[in-house]
Order: C-alpha cells, then structure tokens, then sequence
C-alpha cells in the first residue's frame, strides 16, 4: 500500500471510525498507523512498517498471525457450511469443539457458546441466577465480585466488573454488587506482607459471603490476575479459598478465564494452579487463536440438569444469533489441536521462566514500583501520584517503544506484556530489554 492510500484510509477513518478504548486526542494527535498485514508475532502497518505484537492483540493471538493451519481451518470450514443455528438444530463443528472443551477439565460439563467475552460473562451470570429459580430459590440472586474486576463491557459484566475510570456514566443502570477487597499482590502500602494482605483481604470475602449466602447466586473472579484492573496478580491460594468458601455456603462460583485462559499463565487455566474447577468457567479470546469471536461459559453438568422443562419450564431462554458459529468453532476446534501438536501450554511455562528473569532486573530502575509476572504476563509498575506522573510516563514509553516498533498499552502506570504464547525467546528478551531502556529514557 502506498504512502497516498495510507493517507486517505487515515483521512477516512478520522471521518466515520469510532475508536474502541481510545481518547479523542489521541486520534486527533497523529494519524493511527494502518495495520495491514500480520505475520508470526510482528503486524505490519501500511508504510512497511513491523511491529512486535508485545499484547497479542488485546491478549487473543496466542499463536500470533497467519498461523497456516488456522487459515486452513477456516476456509475449509467456510466451503462446507458457514452458518446455521443452534436453536432445535445442531452441527459437527459445535459439537466437536464442545467435547473438547469438556475433555479439559476433570467433571462433566455443558458448553454454551457465545461471541465476545462479555457476552460469555451475561450468560454466566444469567445461568447462576437461574440455576437458583429453578431450584426454587429465586432469593439467591445476588453477586459478589472483587475490586478491580473487569468482566466485560455489557451492563451485566460492567456491574461485577466495575472500574470507575472505565465506568462512571452508566453506574445509575447497574445492579448492585457486593464487593470484596482484591489481594494486591504484595504492591500496596497497606500491608506488611503479601500473605498478610491475601488474609485481610479473605476475611471480608469470607463475612460478605457468610453473611450473604442466602441471598447469593455466585461470587464472579478473574483467577490468578485481574488484567484491565492493572494486572494485580494473586495467589492461587486465594482461587482455593474462594472455591471452599462458596462450595461451604453453598454459592457458585464463576472464574473468569476470557484472558488468563488458555495457557496464559503457564497452564490450560489459570484455576488449574490452585486445582480448582469453578461451577461456571467463562473462555473467550484465545479461544480460537485470536481470528474470529467465538467465547464459552463452561458449565458443570450438575447446574445443566436444572434446566428442564417439566414440570416446569426452566429452559435458558438465552443465546445470540451466532451462538457456536461453525466457522468460529473449527477455528477453535483447529486451535486446541495446535495448543496439542505445539506443546503450546508447556512453552507458555517456559516463556514465562524467561520472561521473569529478565524483568527482575527493571525493579531497580529509578521510578519502577514493582516488577511481577505469571506466566506469559509481565508487568512493570511505575511509581505515580495524585497527579498521574506515572501514567504520563508510562505513555511516553508506549510511544518510544511504538517508534521502535514495540506494540504495547500501558494501563495507567501499569507496563504489561503479554506477548504471543509463541515468542520465540530472543524476541522476549529484546522485548523486555526494550522496555527498559525505554522506562530509563524517558
Ligand atoms: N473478561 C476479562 C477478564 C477480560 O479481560 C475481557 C476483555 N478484556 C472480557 C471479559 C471481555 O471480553 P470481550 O472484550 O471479548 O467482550
């Protein structure tokens, strides 16, 4: 493409394309690079020029782009059947894909399919609430969810997963939530220690949910790492807690997997750290290596067999026109066989040794608060203040590192990668070594 074509894409998208997650000036600074093509880890943009995809894409290309066998998957899928509903009729891709799923995790369980991750959270949280109507306690519909959530952008996923930043406008709309404090994982001021911050944490959890019970339908997490929220990662202790504590009082519990799934943190999914299945465990991204929308709430068959309809009809009336596309679902059929044939989870493992190695070093940069990571998810924190020093900087290094052709979005003064599962490791440690030659320039 040339220089000419490049403009007017930039002149036509600043006319009728309303960015995602983007501020005004920030589209009216400077044109936004045209993204053309993408090959292995790196897009390339309109002028030639290659950038490393350090956040997979808003974390969904864990086997970056163009991988042949996924491109294959849907132009075979595409020839035989594009499109047909799941409502009173079924189809082999859907079915495949949902034994699959199944086949991960150690209980049986029912799939329903969705497209966006937000979309898999709504069916998440309407199935809880109606898990509890069908067994005649329509009182329990109620959730818990924890500070600093992020489930999604619908207004069911914005009111467990509220960030004010985020979500000021609509709070009038939401539904109220019990929200319990998130481990910080050892960053905050508040706490001694990170074990003393997990307990303190855990005991209002554990009071909102004793005292609660009887009006709670589910508590709602983000396993292991809260991503949007600024990458606050827990321990998997707390995941085991939690699971005892609603499996005691009787509430489900729903793991948000839409970002940690899939290998991310170095196992199939992040609750598997702490050995713990939760009743409800939402997929997306990942899913289908990053190439169509295609999502999953993950159900425990115990919960399915509540929805029959004699005598009464508790059917979930629920589902979207493109629920389980075929196209998507053999994406994502062909993913799971690549995450088999690539040994993807186990080189996620492996990245992430690499990838805590290297950043360890950057926590004795002037300015860095705090340097963590889990798995294939690194992150350096800078220091910030009332007047949002640290986001500013932190703005500067995305844009340093975007000019030496580093992809990254900083949350806040939060400095994450979350590079495809793929990175080969030299490109990890160039990736890393970049980041903090840019935090020391700038
Ligand atoms: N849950 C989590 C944990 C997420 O990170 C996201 C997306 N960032 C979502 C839900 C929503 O997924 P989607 O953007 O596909 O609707």
């Amino acid at each position: 493409m040339d220089s000419i074509s490049t403009h007017s894409y930039q002149d036509l998208d600043r006319r009728t394309l309303w960015h995602p997650y983007t501020r005004r000036s920030a589209v009216e600074a400077a044109p936004l690079p045209v993204i053309v093509r993408g090959e292995g880890v790196y897009l390339f943009d309109s002028e030639g020029r290659r950038y490393l995809d350090a956040i997979s894409s808003w974390w969904a290309c864990n086997l970056g782009h163009q991988h042949p066998r996924l491109i294959e998957a849907i132009a075979r899928q595409a020839r035989e059947l594009q499109h047909s509903i799941l409502g009173n009729l079924t189809h082999p891709r859907a079915i495949e894909l949902a034994a699959m799923l199944v086949d991960l995790f150690p209980d049986d369980r029912r799939v329903m399919f969705a497209s966006d991750g937000s979309c898999t959270v709504e069916a998440a949280l309407k199935i809880a609430l109606q898990y509890w109507w069908n067994r005649g306690q329509p009182a329990k519909h109620k959730f818990v969810a924890l500070d600093f959530a992020y489930h999604g952008d619908t207004l069911g996923a914005v009111s467990v997963g509220y960030l004010p930043h985020f979500h000021q406008a609509f709070k009038p709309v939401l539904f109220p939530v019990y929200q319990a404090p998130s481990p910080c994982c050892g960053t905050c001021a508040f706490h001694e220690s990170p074990d003393q911050c997990l307990n303190e944490c855990f005991d209002t959890m554990r009071a909102i949910v004793r005292e609660h019970a009887h009006e709670l339908a589910a508590v709602i997490v983000e396993p292991l790492c809260q991503c949007s929220g600024g990458m606050r990662m827990h321990p998997a202790e707390h995941i085991r807690r939690l699971a005892k504590l609603c499996a005691d009082y009787d509430v489900l519990l729903i793991a948000d997997e839409i970002a940690v799934g899939y290998g991310r943190t170095g196992k199939m999914f992040a609750c598997e750290h702490a050995d713990v299945w939760p009743d409800i465990v939402c997929l997306g991204k990942g899913m289908s290596g990053g190439y169509l929308p295609i999502s999953a709430a993950v159900v425990k068959a115990s919960i399915h067999a509540t929805f029959g309809d004699t005598p009464e009809d508790h059917t979930l009336y629920h589902g979207h026109t493109f629920t389980g596309n075929p196209i998507a679902a053999a994406l994502a059929i062909e993913t799971l066989r690549v995450y088999e044939d690539e040994h993807i989870v186990s080189r996620a493992a492996a990245l992430g040794a690499t990838l805590a190695a290297e950043l360890a070093p950057l926590a004795a940069i002037s300015g860095v608060r705090n340097v963590r990571s889990l798995g294939a998810i690194g992150v350096v924190e800078l220091e910030d203040d009332a007047e949002g020093t640290g986001s500013r900087h932190a703005a500067r290094v995305r844009d340093r590192l975007r000019a030496k052709g580093i992809l990254l979005r900083p949350l806040g003064s939060v400095i994450y990668v979350m590079p495809p599962l793929v990175t080969p490791e030299p490109v990890l440690r160039e990736l890393v070594g970049a980041v903090g030659a840019a935090i020391r320039a700038v």
